[in-house]
């Protein structure tokens, strides 16, 4: 619609997103353009994800536009580049269909030097194995497979790019992502991470606490991560009861991270489904009850931080 009422290509829209053409527009279609060209790790995989098929080439640039690869053919063969004599030329300015051929007239400045040819002649052998189509000039957005452009198609592929585990680094599995509440999975990520606000961390950061920052539940020890989470008198029984169900003797792991490791390995009677879900559930549900205790003034009880673990594993399921 908005290409209708300016009269422009919709090809040249997409690939030569020059913001400053575009003053005649709407502030708003000005934002979105400016989204899309600046230098932002989002535009990049939009723009990353352009390819033309080419018909008669009237609105893709020979140089600067990803119509042979994936990469325009001035980042592919920068010598020939500098060389040209018509940078923003158009296919259908510099190509020609010759009877059954299409022909290529290209303008360089100069001959290629004896250290220029190995270029020259990848360049040629790329361009001159192209085949126009019948049809006419289309963009595709591969980042989907139907060549379409969506916001789904792009939040995964930015997901996949942002959120893709780096060795040593912990994320929250994939297909646990669609089930679990952002706000338990960031939880999770940050008692891994030993960002939560147990008292040891309190202590760090400079805050003077009562019983020297001793655990909320058992006042043994100094109250960390994995002290509260898997260590504490009063949270350990909650994990041995999921393991002795399932049949399995363990050994408490040292870590929350180490513990998230071993999981999957554990399981021995459980639906995979479910045994996936348990840590997040019952860590968060553990933080929840520590939390009422410290400021409600609630008993932490063994039974009732079961039952809510189990509903919740229950109400994620559902949803
Ligand atoms: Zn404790």
């Amino acid at each position: 619609m908005v290409c209708h009422k300016y009269g422009w290509d919709e090809n040249l829209l997409v690939l030569h997103l020059v913001v400053d053409r575009f003053n005649m527009c709407s502030t708003v279609f000005q934002d979105i353009l400016k989204v899309l060209s600046e230098d932002t790790i989002l535009a990049k995989e939009f723009r990353d994800q352009i390819r033309c098929v080419i018909g008669p080439g009237r609105s893709v640039r020979f140089w600067l536009d990803p119509w042979v690869d994936s990469a325009p053919l001035h980042i592919s063969f920068p010598r020939m580049f500098a060389l040209s004599n018509n940078k923003n030329a158009l296919i259908s300015e510099v190509g020609h269909n010759q009877g059954r051929k299409w022909n290529w007239q290209l303008e360089f400045r100069r001959e290629c030097f004896g250290w220029e040819k190995d270029e020259e002649g990848r360049f040629y052998a790329t361009v001159n194995s192209y085949l126009p189509s019948a049809g006419r000039d289309v963009i595709l957005w591969i980042g989907d497979h139907k060549g379409l452009f969506s916001v789904k198609a792009i939040c995964e592929a930015m997901e996949l790019r942002l959120l893709s585990p780096l060795p040593g680094v912990w994320n929250i599995p994939k297909r646990l992502r669609k089930i679990i509440p952002p706000k338990i999975s960031l939880f999770l990520w940050q008692a891994v991470y030993n960002k939560i606000a147990v008292k040891s961390n309190l202590v760090e950061r400079g805050m003077t606490l009562e019983n020297e920052g001793r655990c909320s539940l058992c006042g043994l020890v100094v109250e960390s991560v994995t002290h509260l989470m898997l260590a504490c008198e009063q949270t350990y029984p909650l994990w041995y009861g999921v393991l002795h169900r399932e049949g399995v003797t363990w050994c408490c792991p040292r870590t929350v991270i180490d513990l998230l490791d071993e999981w999957p390995e554990l399981r021995a009677k459980s639906d995979t489904g479910l045994w996936d879900l348990i840590p997040y559930s019952l860590c968060w549900s553990i933080w929840l009850g520590r939390n009422d205790l410290i400021f409600q003034d609630k008993e932490f009880n063994l039974e009732q931080i079961w039952d809510l673990h189990i509903s919740r594993i229950a109400w994620w399921i559902k949803a």
